[in-house]
């Protein structure tokens, strides 16, 4: 599916300077995309960029956190007075934040997972819908197995709150921008090998863990090994483009069967 699915389209993607959001910037920049690299480490968005040109690609960088209003607006404005369209948009950046007991969890940490994860999926949809309205399009927005299918995660009750309420924007959603001719779906990975879990806070483990272990590994169809960023890339590929044309409100889980153990 590389080559020129992408041809001539502009895509957006959040959180594209590492992980999942890089990966799916590559790919979709590999199909012809021009691709608005969003996030908040320029020395990073840079990186993908150099990638997505030493591929023959282009894109743009736009420095904004997404869950500041007044960046996300500017961010998106720029992407579009530069190329006068938008047809795809990936809203990927997120944290996993804290992971620790609910009567341990301070409300600062509540309110930084929700700020990222929900306010920021909010404000990328909020500036980009307005923007593909005219010609329609594709969203996907990365939410997780956990809060959708897998609840024992030791802790993770806000990062699973955002990931649910992220599905839930989808499925709503989906009915809303049907007659503009946007399509929405989620993309659910399960464990992927990205830097993510360097940015975890996890405290009192002990106190969460659910007793559920699986002898064989936890990833049926790879005995327990980690999905990789570029079969979680393919599927967002596939869903932003005109492959996925007559599917909307979808979640897929991209995770080799782990959440169907748990
Ligand atoms: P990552 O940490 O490599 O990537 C997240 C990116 O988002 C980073 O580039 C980071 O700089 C950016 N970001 C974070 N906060 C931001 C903000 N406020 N404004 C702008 N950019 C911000 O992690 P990843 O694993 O690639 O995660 C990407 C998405 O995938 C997340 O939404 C995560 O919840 C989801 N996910 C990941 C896994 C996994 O196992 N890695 C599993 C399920 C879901």
């Amino acid at each position: 599916m590389t080559g020129t699915e992408f041809e001539g389209k502009t895509a957006l993607v959040t959180g594209a300077g590492s992980g999942i959001g890089q990966g799916a910037a590559l790919r979709l920049a590999k199909g012809g995309a021009f691709v608005g690299l969003l996030g908040r480490t320029e020395s990073e968005l840079e990186e993908t960029l150099d990638l997505i040109r030493s591929l023959g690609g282009d894109g743009v960088v736009l420095l904004a956190d997404v869950s500041r209003e007044d960046e996300m607006e500017r961010a998106v404005d720029q992407l579009f007075d530069l190329r006068g369209r938008l047809d795809v948009v990936v809203a990927n950046a997120g944290i996993n934040g804290t992971w620790a007991p609910i009567d341990d969890l301070k409300p600062a940490e509540f309110d930084e997972t929700i700020a990222v994860n929900l306010r920021g999926t909010y404000l990328t949809l909020h500036h980009t819908v307005r923007r593909m309205k005219k010609r329609g399009g594709s969203i996907v927005v990365i939410s997780s197995i956990n809060g959708t299918r897998t609840f024992t995660t030791p802790g993770a009750t806000i990062y699973s709150a955002t990931k649910a309420a992220q599905l839930a924007m989808v499925l709503q959603l989906a009915l809303e921008l049907g007659r503009h001719g946007i399509r929405i779906n989620a993309v659910c990975p399960g464990a992927i090998e990205t830097e993510i879990d360097d940015n975890t806070h996890i405290r009192k483990q002990r106190q969460t863990e659910v007793p559920a272990k699986f002898p064989e590994g936890d990833i049926p169809l790879t005995g327990g090994v980690p999905g990789t960023i570029e079969e979680v890339a393919d599927v967002i590929a596939f869903l932003a483009s005109d492959a996925s044309r007559h599917v909307t409100g979808t979640p897929i889980w991209v995770d080799g069967g782990q959440s169907l153990l748990r």
